[in-house]
This record gives structure tokens, sequence and C-alpha cells, in this order.
């Protein structure tokens, strides 16, 4: 399928740094406790660090103590997009950049959390770009 942004792998690589690149465009994944949100409690948006689509708000983020950013709702479903991912012998769901199809982690359900949905979306924080909100 076609996304709305749809540069070629050159242009996307000359644009983010090469670890960016690895998690957005390659799907790989930072180093649990690693990213610069893991921890965040900053009131604000998280948008596509590829593209700048809104994808999370701090509302919905919640400690999860997995060692990545973790929210139990996007702003917006059809901000992401859903897909099944069979790599690494495990069944698991994809969650991507609805506009851009970059990879920005995985979803998981029914693990317990205390959250209005039991959804944890583990998002890598070298995915996401922290607007936060005047107050
Ligand atoms: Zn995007």
């Amino acid at each position: 399928m076609a996304y709305e942004i749809d540069k070629p792998e050159e242009q996307w690589r000359a644009e983010l740094t090469p670890q960016e690149y690895h998690v957005l465009r390659e799907a790989g994944t930072e180093r649990a406790f690693t990213g610069e949100y893991t921890d965040s409690k900053t009131v604000g948006v998280y948008s596509c660090r590829a593209c700048g689509a809104e994808l999370f708000r701090s509302e919905t983020k919640f400690e999860s103590h997995c060692g990545w950013p973790s929210f139990y709702d996007p702003a917006d479903s059809s901000a992401v997009e859903l897909i099944e991912d069979r790599s690494h012998g495990m069944v698991r769901t994809e969650v991507r950049c609805t506009r851009c199809g970059s990879h920005l982690g995985h979803v998981f359900a029914g693990e317990g959390y205390p959250t209005p949905t039991d959804q944890r979306y583990c998002i890598n924080s070298i995915s996401l770009r922290l607007s936060p909100e005047e107050s």
C-alpha cells in the first residue's frame, strides 16, 4: 500500500540519523531503558520523528516498567497502522505510522495493566519527538 509520505530509502537515510533510520525504516528496536522518553512525564504531544504526524499524547502514557515509552491508546486510532509481525519466532502486532509507514514499535494486549484499554503500545523513543505543551 502507498503511504501519504512516500520517500525513497536514500532520502530517509539522508534525513535521519543512523540510529533513527535503523529503528524507523528497518524496524529495529532501541535497547531497553536507553530511550530519552522512557520515563518522561512531560505533558505534550508525541509525533512521528520521520514525518511529524501526531501519534500519542502524554495523557495516555503510563509506567509499564518495560524499558520503553508505553501508551495505552493512540491520539487518533487512524494515526497508527497495525500489522501482524511474525519475525523472531513470535506473533506480535507491529505499530507503524499511517502517514509515512515508519516503524514505531509493537502493541500488546491483555497484560493486566490498570489502564482503560488493557493495551500497551510499546514504542521506541527514537521513533518519537515530544512537543511539550505550554501551560
Ligand atoms: Zn510518520
